[in-house]
């Protein structure tokens, strides 16, 4: 049987201005998986995974983050369910230096100055960005930033990492890396959901798969089974 969901959509709606782009999507992500969300461009990826991470205003109809609707938790209450990694990760910071910005979302929540100064540390090293403490974020390499963002998103421990198009406009070895990284994450306990253009990634690293197609999950369920479905991605507009 499925583990219980962790996050979970249903009758999801999305409009922008005239256009409707997601069609009430019915998902349940189930809790422990590392699940893609995969489709064509344009297919609403994007505007899905933002939604269920509340970074978005309320869509119509309803979607649950362990039981709360994140579009109406707290900024504080939010962190602790569900982290978001943008496309972009230079979109997300805010800080001066790299320790600031890890630090950010503890400060503002008031967390003890010796309890930011450890959980900061250890994220600093177990992101391999010890001795960029002091440096601003916008002048670490690409890897870097990534996984800055990544660490950002988890100091708060939350249940789900949600990340779009984490690999995008990396190379095999730092994707492979940032992989790694997130096996880790997850053996930890979290939930991982990412969008991804990328089958091969799909293919051998994902428990489970949600194939978008025009604003409608085309399918969904674990990755070999879908797979194993003949043409069911090729359906979708996606090239295996
Ligand atoms: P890609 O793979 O190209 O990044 P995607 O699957 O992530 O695409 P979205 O970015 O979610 O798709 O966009 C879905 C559709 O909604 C697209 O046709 C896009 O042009 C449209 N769209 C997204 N945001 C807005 C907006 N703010 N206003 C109008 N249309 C929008």
């Amino acid at each position: 049987a499925e583990p219980p969901a962790i996050v979970r959509a249903r009758g999801l709606t999305v409009r922008r201005g005239r256009t409707e782009i997601l069609h009430g999507i019915d998902l349940d992500i189930p809790a422990g998986s590392l699940t893609a969300i995969v489709g064509a461009n344009g297919a609403g990826k994007t505007t899905l995974i933002q939604s269920l991470a509340g970074v978005v205003p309320p869509p119509r109809g309803q979607v649950t983050v362990d039981g709360v609707d994140p579009g109406r938790a707290s900024p504080h209450d939010l962190a602790a369910r569900i982290g978001f990694v943008f496309q972009n990760p230079e979109h997300q910071f805010i800080a001066h230096t790299v320790f600031d910005e890890l630090a950010h979302g503890l400060r503002l929540r008031g967390t003890a100055d010796a309890e930011v100064h450890e959980r900061v540390g250890d994220m600093l090293a177990r992101f391999g960005l010890t001795d960029k403490a002091d440096t601003h974020p916008f002048l670490l390499s690409g890897g870097e930033k990534r996984r800055l963002s990544v660490g950002t998103a988890l100091i708060s421990h939350p249940g789900v990492l949600a990340l779009d198009e984490p690999t995008f406009g990396q190379d095999r070895a730092r994707a492979a890396e940032l992989l790694r990284l997130l096996a880790d994450v997850r053996a930890e306990g979290t939930t991982i959901l990412l969008v991804t253009h990328d089958l091969q990634l799909v293919a051998d690293h994902t428990t489970h798969t949600v194939v978008l197609a025009d604003g409608r999950v085309h399918a969904t369920g674990p990755t070999a089974e879908l797979l194993a479905t003949d043409g069911l991605f090729e359906s979708a507009g996606l090239r295996l």
